[in-house]
């Protein structure tokens, strides 16, 4: 059996998920060992538990070692079933991280689907929605599917009580797809969520987005959260470009300034705008387990991060795809995915 090493390089939970995700669609069944064992709770948390039971459902797979904490875990998946599911994740883990370990099996699926789920919906390191509905879904579209996603009711870290709602129209395979060029910067928006926070937070986020990007008034905007369970503040940043859109988020937190969240939203929104490519860093992380199962692929992107690199080594590992990194330019790196010569997909 396919044994993975959740230790090797990020060490983090995407080694799980991705494991996961590759497992129910090429029906490998896998183990991995010392999973999460580079994070400062290893083993498995209630939202990688609750990746693993959505995947079970989906693939009517036959799992062991589904406990909390476990850093061992077998899973033999068999069939992918489309159809309704609800996925509840718990006040402190990420709708996005589960819905993102079951959706290329359901984007592959033989009947659509549709999803619930509940638990965060913009939490700190994991996709808040704004990324997943406006920066990588459409792009997954691309490749074949047609997936539509709502936000019924934002959920911050780390109360929750979010809901996502998914739709699902699977696609008999996925299309390679390339993503070289960013055109023109056709419009940008930067929005500062609140929950049961004072609105001044909020201001002071989007005058700091004012001062650093030079971004008018007309592209700023205040989004006040009714019904949250507990406080939460998002300062989401999205460029709209002619072949691309990306998304970049400072998360609120205790003890960190306003202008402090807005900072770190607008100096990653700066590195992309002046890298000049279609994809930022973990948009491309997330493109790749897709553009393998599409059999190739390829973008441009930043300097490929640690979840890249180790995710490329998930993917090799159920796939016969070689992956060719090339630095192009200063700020300019190409991914180019292909199958490889044994390769049959
Ligand atoms: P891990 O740290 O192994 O659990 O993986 C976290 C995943 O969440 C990776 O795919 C990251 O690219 C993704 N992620 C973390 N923060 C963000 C963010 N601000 N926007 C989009 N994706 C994110």
């Amino acid at each position: 059996m396919l044994t993975i090493d959740g230790s090797r390089g990020e060490g983090g939970g995407q080694i799980l998920r991705s494991a996961l995700a590759l497992s129910l669609v090429t029906e490998t069944p896998f183990r991995i060992i010392n999973i999460r064992r580079r994070r400062s709770k290893p083993g498995l948390m209630r939202q990688h538990l609750a990746a693993v039971h959505a995947a079970m459902d989906v693939g009517a797979a036959e799992v062991k070692g589904d406990q909390l904490g476990s850093r061992e875990l077998v899973f033999r998946p068999t069939t992918i079933r489309s159809g309704n599911y609800r996925f509840s994740i718990g006040s402190t883990g990420s709708c996005t991280l589960v819905l993102q370990t079951v959706l290329p099996a359901l984007c592959l699926a033989p009947g659509p689907s549709d999803i619930e789920l509940e638990g965060g919906t913009h939490n700190p390191f994991a996709p808040p929605f704004d990324f997943l509905a406006y920066a990588f879904l459409p792009l997954l579209e691309r490749m074949g599917p047609g997936i539509s996603a709502k936000l019924m009711q934002p959920g911050f870290y780390p109360a929750g009580g979010g809901k996502i709602r998914v739709h699902i129209e699977p696609t008999p395979r996925l299309v390679p797809v390339d993503l070289h060029r960013r055109g023109k910067i056709l419009d940008y928006r930067a929005c500062a969520m609140i929950a049961n926070l004072p609105r001044h937070i909020a201001e002071r986020e989007l005058r700091t987005v004012a001062q650093s990007l030079g971004w008018d008034p007309q592209h700023l905007c205040i989004e006040e959260v009714a019904h949250a369970q507990g406080p939460g503040n998002v300062l989401s940043l999205k460029i709209i470009s002619e072949y691309v859109t990306e998304v970049f988020t400072g998360f609120g937190e205790r003890r960190v300034t306003a202008e402090q969240v807005a900072q770190r939203a607008c100096k990653q929104a700066r590195a992309y705008m002046s890298a000049q490519v279609p994809i930022g860093p973990h948009l491309a992380d997330q493109l790749l387990l897709p553009m393998a199962l599409a059999g190739g692929g390829s973008f441009r992107t930043m300097s490929p991060s640690s979840h890249s690199k180790t995710n490329i080594e998930v993917i090799q590992s159920f796939l016969p795809v070689d992956v060719r990194i090339a630095q192009i330019e200063n700020k300019q790196w190409e991914i180019w995915i292909t199958k490889n010569e044994e390769g049959y997909l």
